[in-house]
Formats: C-alpha cells, structure tokens, sequence
C-alpha cells in the first residue's frame, strides 16, 4: 500500500495548490468548449419523443367527443390510486361515458399503466411536463385539463400501436 503523504512532507509549491488549480482551470476551459447536453429552461423547451411519458390525458376525437367508455379499468390498474371515474349513460353509440374522470397529479407516478390497459385508447401519456400547482385542489385535474385533441396526441397513438 503507498504510504499517505503527510503535511509536512509536501514542497512549498504543493502547499500552495497553484498545480492543483492550474490543473482545475484547464479542465474547466476545456469542458467549455464540448458540446453542451443541457438546455437553457425555460427559454429553451425540452421537445420529447414518442416514448416520453408526461403526464396523462384524455383522448378527445376531432368531433370533439371523448373516447372514453367509462369502463374503470384505468382507475383499477393504477398503483397511485390516483384517477377517479364516475360513469353516466349517453344516448350516443358508446352508450357510457364519463360524466367525471379526475387524475391527481400529486399521486401519479407516470407509470403509464392507464395507458397500458385502457381497451379504448382513450388515456395516453402525453409530451407535457410542465404542471404547476398553488394547493391540493389545483392538482386534481378534471375533464376540462384532460381532455386533448386527437391530432395533439397522433405521435403518441402511433408509438403505442407500432409497440404492441
Ligand atoms: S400514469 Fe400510472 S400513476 Fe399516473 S394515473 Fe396512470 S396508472 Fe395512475
Ligand atoms: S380511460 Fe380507458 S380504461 Fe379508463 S375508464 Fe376510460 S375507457 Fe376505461
């Protein structure tokens, strides 16, 4: 084993860590010329691909009707106990639809297990991360946060499909 040096040992030079410091500066201004891997947030947004799982939302069709059927199974599937669905009758073809679905945004995890099992593709993991919250109220999302336009959501549905 090398044998530690100890204080008094080190020249006068040492002791002035001029050599650790020089050697410290070089690095730093040899870093400053790589390329960067961080981004200047805000002002330079993080554009996520198809794979990034942000927040969840509802699906809502270009006629800007819901997909969802109501079934529960997202509510049922998620670990975070943190989507609740309450289901009405509609007279249109579907015949059920939520008449409240609400996602805690405190409690989810972004698992992405909703998404997983919803027989519909009506909850996918969207490209937002960008939530903001005052109070616990604020955090539950309703319809009126969750539900997003198809053609906002195409590039998701895609990956998805092309993944199963
Ligand atoms: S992403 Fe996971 S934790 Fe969040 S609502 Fe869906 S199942 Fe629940
Ligand atoms: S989002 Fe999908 S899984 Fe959840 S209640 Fe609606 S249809 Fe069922």
């Amino acid at each position: 084993m090398a044998e530690k040096k100890r204080l008094k040992d080190l020249t006068v030079w040492q002791k002035a860590y001029i050599p650790e410091i020089a050697k410290g500066l070089a690095l730093t201004l040899k870093t400053m010329f790589k390329p960067k891997f961080t981004m200047e947030y805000p002002e330079v947004k993080f554009l996520p691909p198809s794979s990034y799982r942000g927040r969840p939302v509802l699906v809502e069709e270009a006629g800007g009707e819901e997909r969802c059927v109501a079934c529960g199974l997202c509510a049922r599937v998620c670990p975070a106990l943190a989507i609740e669905v309450q289901a009405a009758e509609t007279e249109r073809e579907k015949e059920r639809y939520p008449e409240r679905f609400e996602i805690n945004m405190l409690r989810c995890i972004f698992c992405g297990f909703c998404e997983e099992v919803c027989p519909e593709e009506a909850i996918v993991m969207s490209k937002d991360y960008e939530m903001v919250f005052n109070n616990r109220e604020d955090a539950i999302y309703g319809k009126d946060k969750l539900l997003v336009s198809v053609s906002q959501l195409q590039d998701r549905i895609n990956f998805l499909r092309s993944h199963k």
